[in-house]
């Protein structure tokens, strides 16, 4: 049984494999081959791993002879030529908007594993990678709007007078939303939060933050299936939006993150909510990838707009590459490790599993999730 570790692309500083997961894989009874210089966004030098119990190499001596192939980001398939029919490959694939190279690893005849997909349940919380680097995003979000905001967070009383706090509103309270107002409270700003999911309302509270919330519209719960919010009626948006339009005027820093599940991201400040902020406030957009939450995001850019700077973050995770990375690998050896078998020293994925049903991509030369076969 042997674990293949890619070098990731251009641009993603994150890696599949940490030592302490390599390490725990040989336990399993597994061999590890990690590609040259796969750690080192990361800060993993080719010898650390070495320490570890793996072997380094090239790419083609990597994946020769590997039955699985771990990655960060998906794979050109291109140059995954030389793996063996059969293989898993498990990583953050990006299957909606990467339907072409999950057909070509199909054709390859490769198992492709989804790990974005992971389904929102208990017994899949520790391999959920989408967690991993939401939490990661919204620490990194406020780190990146304190850097750009030309004031202090915390109050201060100093002999030359006082500081005041900065207001700090956080929009979508799942799991980036949460740290991000953990993370703006220990700045010792003053935080305010929403989100569609009246079950929030006591997380935002018992982090000391003060819920911003739409009253007495029908439709209010705002829950769907797996804990993920739904698109909202006509009338809660137009109440939402004329909450927050009284609330944005007073703010510092506004943090958006919400998404829906297979939508555009709900936009929730218009360019008019923007220009009533004042001036040098800051928006920092972690739906950018998803059209953003924000009129006037560019995704990967930052943008002066009526005086204030609008962020549309995109992957805050890969600048954190250590600590993303190590995440990013538990949640991959957790994966594994749940479906191992300990007779065969492999994993053995059962068709009928709901997390192997939900992930599993590719199978024996052909397409098979249904979230792509209905498309
Ligand atoms: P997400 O990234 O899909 O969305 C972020 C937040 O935006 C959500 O809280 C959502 O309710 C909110 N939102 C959507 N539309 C909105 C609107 N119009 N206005 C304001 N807010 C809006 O969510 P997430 O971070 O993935 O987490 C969602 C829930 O799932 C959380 O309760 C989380 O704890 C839970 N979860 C469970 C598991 C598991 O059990 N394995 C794993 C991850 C998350």
């Amino acid at each position: 049984m042997k674990i293949a570790v890619l070098k990731e692309p251009a641009g993603e500083t994150r890696c599949a494999a940490i030592p302490e997961t390599v390490k725990k894989f040989i336990a399993l009874g597994a061999d590890v081959a990690v590609e040259n210089r796969a750690g080192e966004g990361a800060s993993i030098a080719d010898s650390d791993f070495v320490a570890a119990g793996a072997t380094v190499g090239g790419r083609a001596e990597v994946l020769s002879g590997a039955d699985v192939i771990l990655a960060v980001s998906g794979p050109d398939p291109e140059t995954l030529k030389g793996s063996q029919a059969g293989a898993l490959l498990v990583g953050g694939l990006d299957p909606h908007r990467r339907r072409e190279a999950i057909d070509a690893y199909a054709a390859a005849g490769l198992e492709a594993l989804a790990m974005e997909w992971m389904p929102r349940i208990t017994r899949a919380q520790s391999m959920d990678v989408l967690s991993s680097q939401s939490n990661l995003a919204g620490y990194k979000a406020v780190v990146e709007a304190a850097d750009a905001y030309g004031r202090a967070f915390p109050m201060m009383m100093t002999a030359a007078g006082t500081v005041s706090p900065a207001k700090v509103f956080v929009m979508g309270v799942g799991v980036a939303g949460l740290q991000a107002i953990a993370t703006a409270k220990r700045l010792g700003a003053q935080v305010s939060a929403t989100d569609v999911r009246s079950a929030t309302k006591e997380q935002i509270q018992s982090l000391g933050a003060k819920p911003i919330f739409v009253e007495n519209v029908a439709g209010i719960e705002g829950e769907g299936a797996g804990g993920y919010a739904t698109e909202m009626s006509e009338e809660y948006q137009k109440a939402q939006a004329e909450l927050v339009s009284g609330h944005i005027a007073k703010q510092d820093i506004v943090i958006t993150t919400a998404l829906i599940p297979g939508r555009p991201a709900p936009r929730l400040i218009s360019d008019a909510q923007v220009a009533s902020m004042r001036p040098g406030s800051v928006i920092v957009d972690l739906a950018a990838d998803a059209g953003g939450n924000v009129e006037g995001t560019v995704a990967g850019e930052s943008v002066a707009r009526h005086g204030a700077t609008i962020i549309g973050a995109t992957n805050l995770a890969r600048s954190l590459a250590a600590d993303a990375s190590a995440l990013f690998a538990r949640n991959l050896y957790n994966f594994l490790a749940a479906f191992w078998d300990h007779e065969q020293k492999r994993p053995l994925l059962p068709d009928d599993d709901e997390i192997v049903k939900a992930i599993r991509l590719t199978k024996d030369g052909k397409t098979v999730n249904e979230r792509l076969t209905a498309a």
